[in-house]
């Protein structure tokens, strides 16, 4: 074990979240710690064109945006480290933080590990994986102008992305598992009304086909085992999303899903010192403005908070 070094704020986590709390205790002079993760710069960069950051008119590609907020960051002082944190003792101060190659204490410390998306897990949605499968239409829709769209669930968001998707497609089939929805009553309503949605029911898929694009996809019926294709041009998973709050269980209140709970308004947690922004503990919003404003509200929240405190 190697000196255990001590911060004022580590930011644990490198999506818009982390990196705007980043960019604002490091402007504060906290000379804050970033622990990246295992994925520097979080979901967006695993996505292509961003065109609804503002500031960007012409878009901007995801990787990018998240390199230029890490350089802002480090620009004012913060320090980035690509480790990924293992262990989180929240249980007294110093917080105690244990990474795969180091040990820290921190007298605040921003959660902003974000969520990921649930993946079918089958070789062909990683084979096209940004080219035809993608796990957010509020990004990716805007590509399937009059074509030819699956949407993937059952649940809530996946009704509300197959209607979201309808200003775009030609036509969005929902696929879902089984014959009875987990999503609320009206929004079920809402996409049956629609005249461009239609249903695959009690159907999987199986396996997605294409050629340098996605094509289409073999679904497969629940009830029969009976194999069936279906052209696509587009295949968007909303089967519910993972917080990655692994780590912190038990250790901070979290709700039913394991989304962290903030106090309305604020991102303070239940415990003091401990802050948490971004898709952590938002499952509702989950867009990279919404987690870089609930960073600099996180930021702002631990300055006050040191201010008190230290
Ligand atoms: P969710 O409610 O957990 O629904 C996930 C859906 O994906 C379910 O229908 C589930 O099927 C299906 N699914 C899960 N794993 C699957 C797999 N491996 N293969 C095929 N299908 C699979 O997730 P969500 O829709 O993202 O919603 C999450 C939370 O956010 C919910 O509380 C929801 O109400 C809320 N939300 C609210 C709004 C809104 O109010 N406007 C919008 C979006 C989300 P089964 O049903 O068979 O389990």
């Amino acid at each position: 074990m190697t000196d255990v070094k001590h911060y004022k704020v580590i930011i644990i986590g490198s999506g818009p979240a982390g990196l705007t709390a980043a960019i604002y205790t490091a402007r504060a002079e906290l000379k804050p710690l970033i622990l990246e993760g295992n994925q520097p710069g979080g979901q967006l960069t695993i996505t292509t064109d961003v065109e609804n950051f503002p500031g960007f008119p012409e878009g901007i590609m995801g990787p990018k945006l998240m390199e230029d907020m890490r350089a802002q960051a480090v620009r004012f002082g913060a320090e980035a480290k690509f480790e990924s944190v293992t262990e989180a003792d929240l249980s007294g101060k110093p917080f105690k933080i244990v990474s795969d190659s180091d040990h820290y204490t921190a007298d605040a410390v921003i959660i902003a590990t974000g969520a990921s998306a649930r993946w079918l897990e089958i070789e062909s949605e990683k084979k096209y994986m940004g080219k035809g499968v993608s796990a957010c239409a509020t990004c990716d829709g805007f590509f399937y102008k009059e074509k030819d769209i699956v949407v993937v669930g059952g649940g809530d968001s996946a009704l509300e992305e197959a209607t979201f998707l309808t200003k775009f497609g030609k036509k969005v089939t929902v696929i879902h598992r089984r014959d009875e929805f987990r999503a609320s009553k009206i929004m079920v309503q809402k996409a049956k009304n629609n005249p461009k949605i239609e249903f695959a029911l009690n159907k999987v898929i199986d396996e997605i086909v294409g050629d340098q694009f996605v094509t289409g996809v073999k679904l497969k019926d629940t009830k029969t085992g009976e194999i069936t294709e279906m052209k696509a041009d587009g295949v968007f998973m909303a089967i519910g999303h993972i917080p990655n709050t692994q780590i912190f269980k038990d250790k901070i209140d979290m709700d039913q899903n394991g989304y962290i709970k903030t106090i309305p308004g604020t991102t303070k947690t239940n415990i003091k010192g401990v802050f948490a922004c971004g898709d952590v503990q938002d499952h509702i919003y989950r867009q990279a403005v919404t987690a870089a404003g609930s960073g600099c509200m996180a930021a702002l929240d631990t300055e006050k908070f040191l201010g008190e405190e230290y």
